[in-house]
């Protein structure tokens, strides 16, 4: 892709988002009462609707399991059985002991002094566990620990692909991830540094909101609050 569409395709969806903001307000994102929870709804949620994720956490917190303390204290087996309800928990259960595991070995279960660490160097090391792909670090380290990452997914790949966002190389059948992750920084660079978090953690629930609403396996343009772009650069 050029420089120029490159240009154009960021300030399409930096006004995308102003225009999803108008129409659903604010999300108030991300649907937790603690970093811990949001860490563990997006593992839970990998795969998984997220009315299946809220009965895992529930039986976690009657288990006293919403805490780090409590996750490490869990036995395993026992771990599993409260997440069935989100699915894969062969996978799941072992991944959410190698965080805690983590966060007591390097940082002595302070997610706070997790938090500190550089995101580069943060983002790295969550990526070394098992079971954590680029969405699932990204959701940790916005909506956990407060760095401003841009968090792609397939709702958002969906939107820049209808709306030809970005130009897929030849061979390749999706979008990547960091070609979104890219395009969402570059919409979001004139912003002020300081609100980039906050404007990352709204982007990603309004994206989330108009897929839902909108934008699912099937476009359902009509009433769509993004059906004015798709219009004027088909
Ligand atoms: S439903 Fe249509 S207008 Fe809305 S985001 Fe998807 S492609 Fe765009």
């Amino acid at each position: 892709m050029n420089q120029r569409r490159q240009l154009d395709a960021s300030k399409r969806l930096r006004k995308m988002h102003e225009d999803l903001l108008r129409a659903y307000g604010p999300q108030h994102w991300w649907p937790a009462k603690t970093p811990f929870e949001v860490i563990l709804g997006a593992y839970l949620t990998q795969n998984t609707a997220w009315k299946a994720v809220e009965r895992s956490l529930e039986n976690l917190r009657l288990a006293g399991a919403l805490t780090p303390e409590g996750l490490r204290r869990i036995p395993l087996a026992k771990l599993r059985r409260l997440i069935r309800p989100s699915g894969f928990i062969m996978r799941k259960a072992p991944a959410l002991k190698a965080f805690v595991a983590l966060l007591y070995k390097e940082f002595g279960g302070s997610l706070e002094a997790m938090a500190a660490m550089p995101t580069a160097a943060l983002r790295q090391r969550l990526l070394e566990l098992p079971g954590v792909g680029d969405e699932t670090a990204d959701a940790i380290l916005l909506y956990a620990l407060g760095h401003a990452v841009p968090v792609a997914d397939e709702y958002l790949r969906r939107i820049a692909e209808r709306h030809g966002l970005v130009v897929l190389p030849a061979g390749r059948a999706k979008i990547s991830y960091d070609d979104l992750a890219d395009l969402t920084r570059r919409a979001f660079a004139g912003d002020a540094e300081e609100s980039r978090a906050q404007l990352f953690n709204e982007f990603h629930a309004l994206t989330v909101a108009v897929g839902k609403a909108h934008c699912g396996r099937a476009a359902r343009c009509e009433g769509c609050p993004l059906a004015a772009d798709l219009k004027s650069n088909s």
